[in-house]
């Protein structure tokens, strides 16, 4: 008899993400018409539909972009169907054997596995990661590289909102960089909690001049710089909790940098990751370590807003800085997605990641595999 939870297909949908803007200094370089993000299906012999996101921030913010994972996705596809979707592990062994390295087109597939075995057990993805810790996590704030006055006023708006939370984009002129900082950080409240985002944007030396100021002020510093190697001589040099993001690829960076004592806190992109199931490695060692992390993703629709809440849910809150909030997606393409009310983000308690996809809203598949 066929097995019921066989991938019978995979179809791959193209979403386009209306572009607001960036925020920081690392994209003034190209700016995309819109946010080309994917979305995967993976339907199973009993009919049960799974899905999945990978929405590279453009094509220069990290080594992925969405043509390559969508042709990522074509040569990995033939391996997959007929095996089964809810035996996770297997899943990814099997995109490994076809294809090597591209964790962030793997994260679309391995998310939409999550999504079918929640459904098949009945049970909120954040059960089979470890179980639900909290039904709404903190959000963070972005606050885009303005002049100090405008950064305030940012601010200031999201305060009102209910945020607590604040990422500070830097990566400009240093000493300018510290000034913003002071501005908005003037104006904090006793709870609030702000992040000091260099986007890699800080030259090695532009990072050494800004760290007079920032040891300053209650902060946390956010990669300072292009790669690991410039970060090290910051870290040594920092006295506030130092965060890495774009230079962690997944378990093996990050035992380096918990071996060398280059952080105190982590940004988990999903599918910068590879998807959930590295990601949860990630998340593991954070706690086994102490670390303090964040749970987010490059950028995405509800699909991996969702993703990111229910690795975000199945973690204990006292270590987490903060989900991130996403663009926002008019029309949305699901329903029952993570809301955000008074900067949390809430989480339904259905099977998976808890979605009904609004095929109306999207347009026919670019491909199918079957
Ligand atoms: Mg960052």
């Amino acid at each position: 008899m066929q097995n019921p939870n066989a991938i019978r297909q995979i179809s791959v949908y193209q979403v386009n993400l209306p572009f607001s803007g960036f925020g920081s200094r690392w994209v003034g370089r190209a700016k995309p018409e819109f946010y080309d993000s994917t979305l995967v299906t993976v339907t199973t012999e009993s009919g049960l539909v799974g899905v999945g996101e990978s929405c590279p921030l453009g094509a220069i913010y990290l080594p992925a972009f969405a043509g390559g994972l969508r042709a990522a996705i074509a040569e990995m596809a033939p391996a997959l169907l007929g095996e089964d979707a809810t035996r996770i592990n297997h899943i990814y062994r099997v995109m490994d054997a076809a294809l090597f390295g591209h964790g962030y087109a793997k994260a679309a597939i391995d998310v939409a596995c999550w999504d079918l075995l929640g459904q098949h057990c009945a049970q909120p993805v954040s059960s089979l990661l470890g179980g639900r810790h909290q039904d709404a996590i903190p959000v963070y704030a972005p606050i885009a590289l303005r002049s100090p006055a405008e950064m305030v006023e940012n601010v200031k708006g999201r305060q009102a909102e209910g945020f607590t939370r604040f990422q500070i984009k830097l990566g400009d002129d240093p000493l300018e960089d510290v000034e913003r900082l002071r501005a908005v950080t003037a104006i904090g409240r006793k709870n609030d909690l702000f992040m000091a985002d260099a986007n890699r944007g800080w030259t090695q030396a532009d990072a050494l001049r800004a760290l007079d100021g920032l040891n300053e002020i209650d902060c946390y510093v956010e990669q300072p710089c292009a790669t690991y190697e410039q970060c090290k001589p910051v870290r040594a040099r920092c006295r506030r909790p130092f965060i890495l993001d774009e230079v962690i690829d997944g378990v093996p960076e990050l035992a380096r940098a918990i071996a060398e004592n280059m952080l105190d806190a982590l940004v988990i992109k999903v599918t910068h990751a590879g998807g959930l199931t590295p990601a949860r490695q990630l998340r593991d060692l954070c706690l086994a370590q102490g670390l303090h992390m964040r749970i987010e993703d490059t950028a995405g629709t509800e699909v991996a807003r969702a993703a990111q809440a229910q690795l975000a849910a199945a973690t204990p809150l006292a270590p987490q800085l903060g989900c991130y909030t996403f663009i926002n997606q008019m029309p949305p393409i699901a329903t029952g997605a993570p809301e955000i009310r008074d900067g949390m983000l809430h989480l339904n308690r259905q099977p998976g990641l808890g979605l009904e996809l609004r095929y109306d809203e999207l347009d026919p598949p670019l491909a199918v595999y079957e």
